[in-house]
């Protein structure tokens, strides 16, 4: 024979009913606790140099690919540029076209990071776009330039920034020539020139 089941006596719902709000109270200040205990540890540690390994794609760079970040304070980066380095690597600054001093060059070498000197572009890839602008087809090495997307100036362009310092180098375009079909349109300011020893 089954026996009724009986409601809940109003006592038991009252017990229950504390024993709910107790809980949640305990629940409420453990997390405060933790949040707070997240608070005192430093933010902002220092971050690790991320090496993008392709798990499908091993070894065959040309460059090797350690990249160690360079994060310095505005006032050295002012002391370490010229104005218009400056102006184009630290404020996505673009100088005027066919003034680049390296827009014409044919040396044979490697074009760095004008703010750290990272490896970017190597000439074997420097080709005339006619547009004023030093153009490249290729980086030299996979996270040696970084790309973001830039929605200035009312339209949708890929911004491509120093892999190590995070400086502005340009705009990537997707009307290069072979083999990739890419164009990278560089500013002369944010690039030095290393020379291949002959
Ligand atoms: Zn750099």
């Amino acid at each position: 024979m089954k026996r009724p089941i009986q409601a809940p006596s109003f006592l038991s719902v009252l017990v229950l009913a504390l024993l709910a709000a107790c809980c949640a109270d305990r629940m409420y200040e453990e997390a405060a606790t933790e949040s707070e205990t997240q608070k005192a540890v430093p933010q902002e540690e220092p971050a690790e140099p991320s090496e993008s390994v392709d798990p499908d794609e091993p070894a065959a760079q040309p460059v090797a690919n350690t990249i160690t970040p360079v994060e310095l304070s505005d006032a050295e980066w002012r002391e370490r540029l010229t104005d218009e380095q400056y102006h184009v690597l630290r404020e996505k600054g673009t100088e005027r076209k066919f003034t680049g001093a390296l827009l014409e060059s044919k040396t044979k070498g490697t074009y760095t990071c004008a703010g750290c000197g990272l490896a970017l572009f190597g000439s074997e890839t420097k080709f005339e776009s006619g547009t004023g602008w030093p153009s490249f087809y290729a980086p030299i090495a996979d996270g040696h330039v970084a790309e973001e997307e830039d929605k200035s100036h009312g339209w949708v362009r890929t911004e491509v920034l120093c892999g190590a310092c995070d400086g502005h180098l340009g705009h990537v375009f997707p009307d290069g020539p072979k083999p990739t079909g890419l164009r990278y349109c560089i500013n002369s300011a944010s690039l030095a020139l290393e020379p291949a020893e002959e």
